[in-house]
């Protein structure tokens, strides 16, 4: 049997980037805006610089 996956899906709030749903996420899926630790910390250092 095939069978898909079925994760919910983001877009990076940084790279624009989809992403997808990770275990590591599971308890904030809510507050998650970036695929990686390193999307949020550029998107963090170009708020500052803003
Ligand atoms: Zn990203």
């Amino acid at each position: 049997m095939h069978r898909k996956p079925h994760l919910p899906h983001k877009v990076c709030a940084h790279c624009a980037r989809s992403f997808a749903w990770r275990r590591k996420w599971s308890r904030c899926w809510e507050e998650v805006r970036h695929c990686s630790g390193r999307c949020r910390r550029e998107a963090r250092r170009q708020e500052r610089v803003l």
